[in-house]
């Protein structure tokens, strides 16, 4: 029998490319997205159900994952994908900046692993693969509510596994390093540094480092690094991606919390 996986944001960026590659790879694949309306390449693929989804819509989960089991019989894979960085000085956002960041990265991702639990405890079967970032293991400045999220994702992941395990459920963390999607442009929510002058200087350097930061376009590899937590049979955890998430978590590693900070300040801050 087929296996089945339900990705989140697969409009654009890796949930999109990770959608392609299921669907090359046999798989039936539910890909939700916010506004399937637009979509017109993953609507002519067979097997492959376009649903909206918005991780902060409960309604939307619940129609999508149950569509999805009427559709395909059960969801063997959930990749929890949605998200967005909002980054700027953490005192100059407003309310709903923080709230909107926590209800996208984190508790939509909570209210999908939800939904589809039931499904899995019932079959003692299947995989949830979170897509986290270098940022759930490493600090940059003028992210902090972005990582704050990503850490959670971390944490969040890493204790289910004592839960779920039992069950027969699996978990895996996917780390992205910095790839171009459509996350540096549309996805990025960047407040307010300029109103508040003390951190002007600060966040202008931060932006010229981000604008320099040699992202790679082989967002196939992020894709491949799904896949391969879907369907590697081990008990591996963390996947990392890409040549920068792999110095800087080395780097994290090697180094005390004062000489990573140095080092972070002197390529970020000055
Ligand atoms: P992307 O191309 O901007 O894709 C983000 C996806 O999330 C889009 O499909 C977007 O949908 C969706 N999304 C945003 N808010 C949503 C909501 N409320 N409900 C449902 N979907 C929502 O960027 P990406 O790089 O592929 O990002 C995917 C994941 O990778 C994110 O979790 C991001 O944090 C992580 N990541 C990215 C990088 C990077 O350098 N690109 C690095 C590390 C981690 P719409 O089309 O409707 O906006």
């Amino acid at each position: 029998m087929k296996k089945t996986v339900l990705i989140t944001g697969a409009s654009s960026g890796f949930g999109r490319m990770a959608a392609k590659l299921f669907h090359t790879k046999d798989w039936n694949v539910i890909a939700t997205m916010r506004s399937p309306e637009k979509e017109v390449e993953l609507t002519t693929l067979s097997n492959v159900f376009i649903s909206k989804l918005d991780v902060t819509d409960k309604l939307s989960i619940q129609n999508t994952v149950a569509a999805g089991i009427e559709k395909f019989g059960k969801i063997d894979v959930l990749v929890n994908n949605a998200g967005y960085g909002a980054l700027g000085a953490l005192e100059a956002a407003t309310e709903e900046q923080v709230k909107q960041q926590f209800d996208v990265n984190l508790f939509g991702l909570i209210e999908v692993t939800k939904a589809v639990l039931p499904g899995m405890r019932q079959q003692k079967s299947g995989i949830i693969i979170n897509v986290s970032s270098v940022g759930g293991r490493i600090t940059f400045p003028f992210c902090s509510l972005y990582h704050a999220t990503k850490f959670a994702v971390e944490g969040l992941t890493e204790s289910l596994q004592y839960e779920l395990n039992p069950l027969g459920i699996r978990l895996k963390i996917v780390e992205p390093g910095g790839y171009k999607t459509e996350f540096a442009g549309r996805s990025m929510n960047l407040f307010g540094a300029n109103d508040l002058n003390d951190y002007k200087p600060a966040f202008d350097n931060f932006i010229a480092m981000l604008d320099n930061w040699p992202m790679s376009e082989n967002i196939g590899e992020v894709a491949d690094a799904i896949y391969e937590a879907a369907t590697d049979g081990t008990e591996k955890l963390r996947y990392p991606v890409g040549h920068d998430a792999a110095q800087l978590i080395e780097a994290r590693q090697q180094m005390d919390d004062v000489d990573f900070k140095k080092m972070m300040t002197a390529q970020t801050v000055i």
